[in-house]
């Protein structure tokens, strides 16, 4: 809580703006509205969470890490104990831990929850309203937002988080860049029902560079006979080739062997790993716009989140100093990066690896994994959100580096673009 009322900056609208009401907005605005800020929330959707573009598929870690745990009415599937990998030459490895690890529940309410817990502390929401401006003058950040009816408001305010996801708009407004587009993976996913033999307990995690080039693709059990189906890709039209996979891949074709499609979504991921510049005068990037998404999974409502709630709380300091400088905000990707940088650099590097490598070698790896008793290590160190535990442990097992060599072009390759 700010500790005295002359420390609000009484002159403004709001303290801060948050442009997007998503996950990752919605922990920014949460964590800065429980210390007393006085926050406004644009979202242009009037249905939050919609568009839908994301799995719901969350550790219980990362959960416990943002205290939000969903409520139980949107859960689908609470007893996910780990995954079951599929080779591109149909080899299958599997990693399951003694107690269930994560679950999988309805995104979009998830970001309904997450937004209507900000709001019952006090943050106002703009909705739908879009942003349609952003500029900084005289200290301050005046923020341009509209509504279908032509309607046009400007909120001035000292702080401006963006939270905008993948567009960047707002941010480049005010200097800052997002991910590299060029390197986005496209992604589509199904909502499947009456499918055969699904395990509701493992998540399968398809490698496969024909069907899912350059990312993977999967089956997120909502049930024992329904699951999110997608895949990520380079390609252009993911629908088109997750139409493909689901009809031709030697394993998947026979899970959905007479079942139905209820639902199509689609989205796009960022996979480079986090931008250079998370912070500027008056502004902050959280979530999918900086880059806080995991190259290996494209899971970025931990990272994101927790990286939105470190933004919450420098925000509120910043109030309470009456400083909003590039100098006073650099403490927040200080933090961020202090909680998840190098766990985002090595799943970057695992990311490029996986992708330069080809089927049969994908193969051979998971063969060494097995072979040489490593899998064990996999079920103790894997986990959904920090890969990076995992990572460490391989680059120090000896007994892989006879493969590494054997590829060491394009591991050197993979260092160099991370
Ligand atoms: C197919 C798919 C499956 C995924 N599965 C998972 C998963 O299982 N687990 C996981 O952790 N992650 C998953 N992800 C990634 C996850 O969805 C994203 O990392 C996450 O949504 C990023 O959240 P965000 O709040 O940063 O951005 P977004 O969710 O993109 O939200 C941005 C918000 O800002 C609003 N907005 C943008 N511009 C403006 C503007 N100018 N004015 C007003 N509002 C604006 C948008 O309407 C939107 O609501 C998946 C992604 C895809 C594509």
């Amino acid at each position: 809580m700010l500790s005295t009322e002359e420390n609000l900056v009484a002159d403004y609208d709001f303290d801060l703006v948050i442009v997007g009401g998503s996950a990752n907005g919605s922990q920014a605005a949460y964590s800065s509205a429980k210390a007393g800020l006085r926050v406004a929330i644009i979202e242009e959707h009037g249905t939050t969470g919609l568009p839908e573009h994301c799995s719901g598929l969350f550790s219980y870690w990362g959960l416990d890490l943002l205290d939000s745990m969903p409520p139980e009415s949107i859960i689908f599937n609470k007893e996910i104990y780990g995954s079951r990998i599929i080779s591109p030459q149909g080899s299958v490895m599997t990693v399951r831990k003694d107690a269930p690890h994560a679950l999988v529940c309805d995104r979009a309410a998830f970001d309904r929850f997450l937004l209507d817990r900000a709001v019952s502390l006090g943050a106002t929401l703009y909705q739908p309203f879009r942003a349609i401006d952003v500029v900084r003058r005289n200290g301050v950040v005046e923020t341009t937002i509209t509504n279908s009816n032509g309607e046009k408001i400007t909120l001035v305010s000292p702080l401006f988080i963006s939270a905008e996801g993948i567009r960047a708009t707002m941010a480049e407004k005010l200097g800052l860049k997002g991910p590299d587009t060029t390197r986005f993976v496209n992604a589509a996913q199904f909502y499947m029902y009456g499918l055969n033999d699904v395990d509701k307990e493992l998540v399968e995690v398809y490698q496969t560079h024909q069907f899912a080039p350059d990312f993977f693709a999967w089956l997120i059990p909502m049930s024992d006979d329904s699951a999110k189906i997608g895949l990520g890709t380079s390609r252009k039209a993911a629908s088109k080739e997750l139409e493909k996979l689901v009809k031709e891949h030697p394993v998947m074709k026979l899970r959905c062997d007479g079942s139905e499609i209820r639902r199509k979504t689609a989205g796009r991921i960022p996979t480079t790993g986090p931008v250079k510049r998370t912070y500027g005068d008056n502004v902050m990037l959280v979530g999918d716009v900086a880059g806080q998404t995991k190259p290996t999974t494209g899971g970025g409502v931990i990272l994101g989140g927790r990286a939105g709630q470190i933004a919450g709380e420098v925000a509120a300091e910043s109030i309470l100093a009456g400083d909003y400088s590039v100098s006073f905000l650099k403490r927040y990707q200080k933090q961020w990066r202090r909680e998840m940088f190098l766990n985002l650099k090595l799943m970057g590097l695992v990311r490029n690896y996986m992708n330069e490598l080809k089927d049969h070698e994908v193969d051979n790896f998971f063969g060494q994994l097995e072979k040489k008793g490593i899998l064990s290590d996999v079920e103790r160190y894997g986990h959904v959100d920090d890969q990076g535990t995992l990572v460490k442990k391989f680059m120090t097992t000896l007994s892989l580096y006879p493969f590494y060599l054997k590829t060491s072009g394009r591991l050197i390759k993979s260092i160099l673009r991370t």
